[in-house]
């Protein structure tokens, strides 16, 4: 079993891979902030490479055994807004019937699948030292997939699917290898019905709609995991399965606003989700961890985060 933590870019520190080194933590994940400010900050990443001090804790983290990924929301990066004027056909059909480039875009648009798998090669070429996993996400949007013709039988996780699996495709050219994450979350909880995905894709199941949403609407919305898991894991293989929980997510419990609160972990709940997670077989299990970083540090000390390392250790012990 696999494990990781999820940081913002600027909460990277000797830090953190010290204390992943020490507690078998496999994996930094860096995470540039999501919601509205996604397509920005994955601006700033790319920028901070350029950055000796940043690189140099990357190149740290490697020769201590922590290996390094990036997760982040990228269609509206690598399907530039700016087209909309020269080719709105690229761009989602919303309730309305209009074009609208405000997010996502159409996947049935053959131009638009192209230009979105070239920038994502280029992309997956600039993270620096990655493992082979990439995970370029769509949008952070709940409800904004396309309506046109011919996407309009196709659920949110259909226009994932075939969005995953074209960058795929051409990532896996000049490394095949590489592996790409489709996100099970928001409305793409449930797996795809008509698009299978090709060989390397693996399921990330991200439940943030159980810490905010109350348990009616869960229901309702459909984000019943006793059923969604296994739909999921019929769909997808067990290669690579992997949990993205909210148990470390300090930036969650702050209310996504500085400064950071004191965070307790919530052990019992941790090691009883890890136990569930385990026994339906995930391989890889993950958790949001921002808001714990130097600036943390400063105000509150070093962070608790041993009741997720010590659940996953357990297992990997057996
Ligand atoms: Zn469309």
């Amino acid at each position: 079993m696999e494990s990781q933590v999820l940081v913002h870019p600027d909460e990277l520190s000797e830090d953190w891979i010290k204390q992943a080194k020490e507690n078998r933590i496999d994996v930094i994940g860096i995470h540039p902030v999501g919601g509205y400010r996604a397509c920005m900050s994955l601006k700033d990443l790319l920028e901070k490479f350029n950055d000796h001090k940043f690189t140099a804790l990357i190149d740290y983290a490697l020769t201590n055994n922590v290996k390094i990924e990036y997760e982040m929301h990228a269609a509206t990066y690598l399907m530039p807004r700016e087209l909309f004027d020269a080719h709105p056909e690229y761009f989602r059909i919303d309730e309305t019937g209009k074009r609208n480039n405000d997010k996502n875009f159409c996947v049935s648009n053959a131009e638009a699948l192209s230009i979105v798998s070239k920038s994502a090669v280029e992309l997956a070429s600039k993270l620096y030292k990655s493992t082979d996993r990439y995970y370029f996400w769509m949008d952070d949007v709940k409800n904004k997939r396309c309506l046109c013709d011919n996407c309009k039988e196709l659920s949110m996780s259909d226009q994932q699917m075939i969005y995953v699996n074209a960058i795929l495709k051409q990532i896996q050219k000049s490394n095949p290898n590489a592996k790409m994450a489709y996100l099970a979350y928001f409305d793409c909880i449930e797996p795809p019905k008509k698009i299978k995905p090709i060989n390397g894709v693996f399921f990330e199941y991200a439940p943030m709609e159980k810490y905010t949403l109350n348990l009616e609407d869960q229901l309702r919305t459909g984000v019943d995991e006793t059923l969604n898991i296994p739909k999921l894991f019929s769909m997808f293989s067990k290669r690579n399965s992997k949990v993205l929980e909210y148990w470390l997510d300090n930036s969650m419990y702050s209310g996504w606003k500085k400064p950071e609160k004191k965070f307790v972990p919530d052990e019992v709940m941790i090691r009883e989700d890890i136990d569930k997670y385990h026994k339906l077989g995930f391989e890889y299990i993950s958790s949001f961890a921002s808001y714990l970083g130097p600036e943390y540090m400063r105000l509150h000390g070093k962070p608790d985060i041993s009741p997720f390392y010590n659940s996953i250790n357990s297992y990997k012990e057996k």
